[in-house]
């Protein structure tokens, strides 16, 4: 593929664009290919699945926290409204004892008709306190999952609700295990995922390098100007239609690269970026 090489300048290839000599062009073509699945691979990790899965998961298990947040909130209202109702009846049925002994001890027909009629009081309230409570646990119960029994293990009181909290309890656990099972097997298929893409990536860049280095010093500003300035160095020109800008180049434009030698390096009119255009026999060899 090499030949003599006229280093003629005229209007139809100006001298800005550089004369590719010996192996340059195979150097160049490989350094267009690694750069383009370098970008890709970026891009591809910008923008995979299993990141997207990841994050849907974190998502779901944050408005999960939130809710729990909130039941416990709640319930830890419904626990002390349950400490207060069962103070109320411990005291009521202290009265209710003193109101039987004083009935068993006084004969006084009055005093006895006034502890009668306070053992009906007290009965009275200790009946619509069971009912209270009552409620209260059924409440508890139903926010089950963001409980432990905790609140009344504390007390050295496992009531009722405890138990219907711990019952539902363990459903909610079983579902919060699966969840965060679900998570850290979607994190490991990330990592293995990403971990495979930057191994490869970290090959690519330092092969990337060292084809920079094998390229003449003019090729490569030029090379890498056009990378600051459009993000790509070069693209391999296969038809009529720049891989950088996308732009279908006219007919003076790809009858002027016909007329040019191919030794020589063209840039689209459009974007400025280098075109290596395709030959037809040998080429870089495959990324
Ligand atoms: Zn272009």
């Amino acid at each position: 593929m090499t030949g003599k090489v006229t280093d003629t300048v005229n209007s139809d290839h100006p001298a800005h664009d550089p004369v590719l000599r010996g192996g340059d062009r195979d150097t160049l073509l490989t350094l267009v290919r690694v750069d383009e699945r370098i970008r890709l691979l970026k891009a591809r990790l910008d923008a995979l699945p299993e990141t997207a899965e990841v994050e849907r998961l974190e998502e779901a298990e944050a408005a999960r926290r939130r809710r729990e947040i909130g039941t416990r909130r709640i319930a830890h209202d419904i626990y002390g409204t349950l400490r207060r109702l069962k103070a109320d009846s411990a005291r009521l049925r202290e009265r209710r004892r003193d109101d039987i002994a004083g009935l068993r001890a006084v004969t006084d027909p009055v005093r006895r008709r006034d502890l009668r009629h306070d053992l009906e009081v007290a009965e009275r309230r200790l009946a619509e306190l069971r009912e209270d409570i009552a409620r209260e646990q059924r409440t508890l119960a139903t926010f089950g999952h963001a409980l432990d029994g905790a609140e009344d293990s504390r007390e050295g009181n496992p009531g009722h609700a405890g138990d219907g909290a711990t019952g539902h309890g363990d459903a909610g656990r079983h579902g919060d295990t699966d969840a965060g099972a679900e998570l850290a097997r979607a994190r490991g298929e990330e990592r293995a995922v990403t971990g495979e893409i930057r191994r490869q990536l970290t090959e690519l860049a330092a092969r990337s390098v060292r084809l920079r280095a094998a390229l003449p010093h003019e090729i490569l500003v030029r090379y890498e100007r056009c990378e600051r300035d459009q993000g790509i160095g070069a693209v391999e020109l296969d038809g009529s239609t720049c891989r950088c800008c996308c732009i279908q180049l006219d007919t003076a434009t790809m009858r002027r690269f016909a007329g040019t030698p191919p030794d020589r390096l063209v840039s689209c009119p459009e974007c400025g970026v280098l075109l290596v255009r395709a030959v037809s026999s040998g080429g870089a060899d495959h990324v």
